[in-house]
């Protein structure tokens, strides 16, 4: 009770530039001795701070206190096949120090197209700390003041004991990921599937701002999605929720990077829209990307840039992958009820040709009449978006009741 009444102070003053102690007694509704304890509290953590005095309705005036938003910090990093990305922000989400570094040869993953082949962890947690080691002393933050470290991988990961039940990208199965790097690093960590730390993102500073019933379609080398009901992300209880990716479309199709044939990621990722490319090339269609097959490629930018000049194989391969794409996303969307869809991901750059294809699939498969009050759009995504969505996840967790908090390593 008492971290919730905390908890509720924080966010009062999160929304408020500055306030009077009478001022959260009447926002919270707590007893006044437990606002002032809870702001001793807050003010010795060095997280509120008094700022001068407001005015007096009688008697003395009354200090005004803020959330020391900019002098408190957190870091989010994305491991990726290749790389970590990692942005370290203040209370507020705002950016104050970023940077990108390239996995070490052996601790990086197979390319785009090849298999995932490293089941050992030790090489990547080794790596995630050093970015963090190397981030805190490149930008001169009090290491004291960082809150919490969140780290955004693709697959399912379970966020309250820091356990990742599977990623795709480095083919590991049931390691512990969260513990190690905090007792490393002293610092608190949560996990997070990266769908859904793209998702905080867009709750925190992008357009899911304020909405409360929307999802993220993370179109890329993967297919994934992150939803928000009421306001809040929802997980599932494996840190599994989201993954229409999987969601299998026919007992025919090609094969999926889960095991499975035809799943919505084995018709509609940018991996399958570079193979049926290269399928139909190498069996004779022609097409302007001839060359690019030949050696090797082309890369989903080149399929996108083709169909836009006018090559008919590539902008028939993109609409067939958004039509599948599209009869996945109307499952999602049957079930969720969203008011927004945006459409994110890597494969976003790609365009129309998928996304337009996916919209008219949506629009005919979805259950009666919702489509025209949902709002879809699509928005590209780098890795330091990522990395920032990490970091709103750790916000996420700090700013929510207890009961909800899974940051691994005590505050
Ligand atoms: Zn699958």
């Amino acid at each position: 009770m008492a971290d919730m009444n905390r908890n509720l102070v924080v966010n009062v003053l999160r929304a408020e530039t500055a306030m009077s102690r009478a001022d959260l007694v009447r926002a919270t509704h707590l007893s006044g001795p437990t606002v002032s304890a809870i702001v001793t509290d807050l003010v010795a953590r060095g997280l509120v701070e008094e700022v001068g005095q407001g005015q007096s309705s009688g008697g003395r005036r009354p200090s005004l206190l803020r959330l020391k938003d900019d002098a408190n910090h957190v870091v989010g990093l994305k491991l990726s096949g290749q790389s970590i990305s990692l942005v370290m922000t203040d209370l507020r989400a705002e950016p104050v120090y970023s940077q990108v570094t390239p996995l070490p040869e052996g601790v990086a993953a197979a390319g785009p197209l090849g298999r995932p082949s490293r089941r050992e962890t030790a090489p990547a947690v080794e790596s995630l700390c050093a970015a963090v080691e190397a981030a805190i002393a490149s930008s001169g933050a009090d290491r004291s003041r960082i809150l919490g470290v969140g780290i955004a991988l693709a697959g399912a990961v379970d966020a309250t004991s820091g356990l990742c039940h599977f990623c795709p990208t480095f083919d590991w199965h049931e390691v512990q990921l969260g513990q190690p790097i905090a007792e490393r690093l002293g610092l608190p960590v949560v996990l997070e599937n990266d769908s859904n730390a793209l998702t905080a993102a867009e709750q925190w500073f992008g357009s899911g701002h304020g909405v409360d019933h929307f999802v993220v379609l993370v179109v890329g080398a993967g297919v994934g999605a992150g939803i928000v009901v009421n306001g809040q992300l929802h997980r599932g209880a494996d840190g599994a929720a989201g993954e229409f990716g999987h969601i299998r479309l026919g007992d025919d199709g090609p094969q999926c990077s889960c095991g499975k044939t035809g799943c919505v990621e084995a018709w509609a990722s940018d991996r399958a829209i570079v193979r049926d490319l290269r399928a139909a090339v190498e069996a004779g269609v022609p097409s302007s990307l001839a060359q690019a097959v030949a050696s090797g490629g082309p890369t989903i930018a080149e399929v996108g840039a083709a169909a836009d000049s006018g090559d008919e194989l590539s902008q028939k391969v993109l609409a067939r992958a958004g039509e599948q794409l599209g009869r996945g996303a109307a499952a999602l969307i049957d079930v969720v009820n969203p008011r927004l869809v945006i459409v994110s991901g890597e494969g976003v750059p790609a365009g129309e040709w998928r996304f337009g294809a996916m919209r008219r699939a949506i629009a005919r498969e979805t259950f009666g009449g919702i489509v025209p009050r949902i709002v879809m759009h699509s928005e590209p995504v780098d890795g330091p978006k990522w990395a920032r969505g990490a970091a709103c996840v750790v916000l996420g967790e700090l700013f929510s009741t207890p009961t909800k908090q899974s940051l691994v390593g005590a505050m």
